[in-house]
């Protein structure tokens, strides 16, 4: 194709909020296809592989960018002022990755306060020896000036309860062969499903495409945790006893974890039609209880290690609860 014929290459960002890195590095796990993003896209920003600085961005004029992909979640003053500029300064913002999606990870933090997970991580952990009892503060003054931090908030948010987010990729981390599809479909000008969609990833469940054997009414008498049982690599993880998301989560993942003989822990969420993970699990749980005494009953749902942390692992910001009341 004549230089002159070709097609620009589209300005892509993208950021790390709240997060562990392991999204930004699913994206340079494109490997090869690396080949075709380069020649598809220019990377305007990307703080953990080019120098631009904010202000840089704040520079840009708004929609300059066509493609953000934001991971992570908004835990702080600086994750929600680089959601808001990323959003003004973005024709297309992606939701990349469960903690921006739900919360992910750093979501469980809504199980408690900013002030126990101060106390905890500051004075009481088994590693910490903080005898003047420092904390961060948001400003401190020294001789230069002041010094700021970003203000640490109580709550986890997901990026939709901060700005309007055009498509969810979900996953911890996304599929990377699901990143380069809705990549492509961008920059070949594919038809686009409408804004607010889950893409690379479909509305059945894991357990549609799951291929281990389920048999109907399974009845089980108590749960173990994965390293509790022998697995026997064929039968259902759910009738075993051992807690696996699959009926509360999104497949598309092509049954990854599943795969590698290890239940699914929910990371890509839940399908359109279950409004609340927990809720779905707790409903699928119920049915193989094996008694119909109360009192056996709590025993058996005793022996769910963490229920709550299993059940919204992934998803407690963008769930009916979103945190838990204290
Ligand atoms: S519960 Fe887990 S192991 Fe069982 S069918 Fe569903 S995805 Fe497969
Ligand atoms: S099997 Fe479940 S936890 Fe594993 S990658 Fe897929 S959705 Fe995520």
């Amino acid at each position: 194709m004549a230089k002159s014929e070709e097609k620009p290459k589209i300005k892509l960002a993208v950021y790390w909020a709240a997060s562990c890195g392991g999204c930004c590095v699913s994206v340079l796990d494109v490997h090869e296809k690396l080949f075709d993003v380069v020649a598809a896209a220019d990377l305007v920003f990307w703080p953990i592989a080019l120098d631009i600085k904010y202000k840089d961005v704040e520079a840009m004029e708004d929609g300059f960018i066509d493609v953000t992909l934001f991971n992570g979640a908004v835990r702080n003053s600086e994750n929600e002022h680089m959601a808001k500029l990323l959003r003004q300064k973005s024709k297309i913002l992606v939701a990349y990755g469960s903690c921006s999606h739900l919360g992910g990870i750093p979501g469980l933090a809504n199980f408690t306060t900013k002030e126990a997970l101060f106390e905890r991580v500051y004075h009481t952990s088994e590693s910490t020896v903080n005898p003047d009892k420092v904390v961060p503060l948001p400003e401190y003054k020294v001789d230069e000036g002041v010094l700021e931090l970003p203000v640490f908030y109580n709550d986890v948010r997901t990026l939709d309860q901060v700005v309007d987010v055009d498509y969810y990729l979900p996953g911890c981390p996304p599929q990377t062969e699901r990143l380069v599809e809705v990549f492509m479909a961008i920059v070949t000008g594919a038809e686009l499903p409408p804004p607010g969609s889950v893409v690379g990833a479909l509305e059945k469940t894991q357990c549609d495409e799951c291929p281990r054997k389920k048999t109907e009414n399974k009845k089980i008498k108590r749960f173990y945790r994965p390293f509790e049982i022998e697995d026997d690599g064929e039968t259902c993880f759910l009738e075993q006893g051992v807690i696996c998301m699959g009926p509360a989560t999104r497949g598309g993942c092509g049954v990854r974890c599943i795969e590698g003989n290890a239940p699914c822990r929910g990371c890509y969420g839940p399908p359109a039609d279950v409004p609340d993970p927990g809720a779905k699990m707790m409903s699928a749980i119920g049915t193989m209880i094996d008694s119909d005494d109360p009192e056996e009953i709590l025993r058996i749902i005793d022996t769910i290690d963490d229920p709550a942390g299993t059940f919204y692992r992934f998803s407690l910001p963008g769930s009916l609860l979103r945190r838990k009341i204290i």
